[in-house]
């Protein structure tokens, strides 16, 4: 029987994606409605759609190619990676792995000595959060608190946690003794919490929920609370870590029990980390959890690339500059609709006067620009690290324009 050839296996030309929109609604289910655009290729900070049309990716792929589309680097480290050794389960070790667990263990809890900080591999955000919970239990406690407005993720265990009652209802009954306290609100947060909570789980951000802050202090008296009740603290910085706000973590200088981490990690490669910080790293036993592909080498040598790529270019600065920059100009721009721009580093969310945000979301596409609206008045701007002033300046003009025509 003769090989297929390379060419054989290639996906469809540019040519035939006219038609795909309608073949995507024939053959997927119909999870996330019908796409906006087919793209086809991607470099830097722009991707092109089936049409030859040239758009600045302004969301990363939901704040997930920090490094821009097709990084050399990225593209390097995983196809030799590929060719030397792709895949061998967790029966054994690999270098990339172990590698990629100990730069993490360094950037995420770097006071840690040896063994005081272990990392679980997955390939997902909601599986690190699954990994997370599952340890929770671990402590011989159930009860967990966690956020209104949170999101981490859509398997029962993640789910059980998000507030979301839209996500949440077709798939009771969840998990239990989950209880959901005002984000933000270190009172409330005080009330509910007793020796029986096993952890309180918060994001530092919260992305999906229109890049909402909380008040300065709150994760050090999160941090203090869960101290004096012996409970986990658990920060899901799915979307707000390897460097988004500008920080590894963007709970930075406060330090969890537990770290969750994914979507930037592996420039657009599935990866996501659990790490345990504390006795927390080691309450997992051989048997209670795993996963075939989670730690998967080639994964691993992508967050491996993705972190010497920023600390090697100075992406970090680049996010506070950039973001800074772009707030400076947005609300520069004295723009009636725009109330002001909240988030950190290069996670932010443009909050709008008016509920326009997805129609004003919709106009950029049209115009050039990928941003999305996760509430109907925030518009989320969360573009690759290496992203430039002058591209920022561009994307603010474009705003200008597509406010201006929202204007009721
Ligand atoms: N946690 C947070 C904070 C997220 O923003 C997301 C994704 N938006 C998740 C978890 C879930 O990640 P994934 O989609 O990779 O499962």
């Amino acid at each position: 029987m003769s090989q297929p050839t390379a060419a054989d296996l290639t996906l469809p030309e540019a040519s035939d994606a006219p038609a795909l929109s309608e073949r995507y609604q024939q053959v997927m289910m119909n999870a996330f409605g019908g796409p906006k655009r087919v793209f086809v290729r991607g470099e830097g900070c722009h991707v092109w759609d089936d049409q030859g049309r040239k758009y600045l990716d302004l969301l990363s792929g939901l704040a997930v190619t920090a490094l821009g589309h097709a990084h050399p680097a990225v593209l390097s480290a995983i196809t030799s990676q590929l060719s030397t050794l792709g895949h061998v389960s967790n029966f054994f070790a690999t270098p990339a792995q172990v590698t990629l667990a100990e730069k993490l263990v360094h950037l995420v809890a770097p006071a840690s000595g040896t063994g005081q900080a272990r990392v679980f591999f997955t390939n997902s955000g909601t599986e690190a959060n699954e990994a997370a919970f599952k340890l929770t239990r671990l402590t011989g406690r159930t009860r967990i608190i966690a956020m209104e407005g949170s999101f981490h993720g859509r398997t029962m265990g993640a789910l059980a946690i998000t507030s979301n009652v839209k996500y949440r209802e077709p798939f009771a009954p969840l998990p239990g003794d989950v209880t959901f306290v005002p984000y933000g609100d270190s009172e409330a947060l005080a009330e509910a919490m007793d020796d029986r909570t096993a952890a309180v789980v918060i994001e530092p951000i919260q992305g999906e929920n229109g890049v909402v802050v909380p008040p300065d202090d709150f994760l050090t008296h999160a941090r203090e609370l869960c101290d004096a009740h012996g409970a986990l603290l658990w920060f899901d910085e799915v979307q707000t870590g390897m460097g988004r706000t500008g920080r590894w973590l963007a709970s930075h200088p406060v330090t969890p029990d537990l770290v969750t981490l994914a979507k930037g990690l592996g420039n657009g490669f599935p990866v996501g980390a659990c790490i345990g910080i504390g006795r927390a790293a080691s309450l997992l036993q051989p048997g209670q959890h795993g996963t075939t592909f989670g730690g998967n080498p080639v994964a691993a040598i992508a967050g491996l690339a993705v972190i010497g790529v920023i600390e090697r270019d100075g992406l970090l600065r680049n996010a506070i500059e950039r973001g800074e920059q772009l707030v400076r100009e947005v609300e520069g721009l004295d723009d009636p609709l725009v109330d002001h721009v909240r988030g950190a580093g290069l996670l932010r969310g443009i909050v709008l006067t008016e509920q326009v945000a997805t129609s004003v979301s919709d106009a950029l596409l049209d115009a050039g620009y990928i941003v999305n609206a996760p509430r109907p008045d925030v518009i989320r701007v969360a573009p690759p690290l290496i992203i430039t002033e002058g591209q920022i300046s561009s994307f603010v003009q474009a705003l200008a324009t597509a406010l201006r025509d929202a204007r009721p």
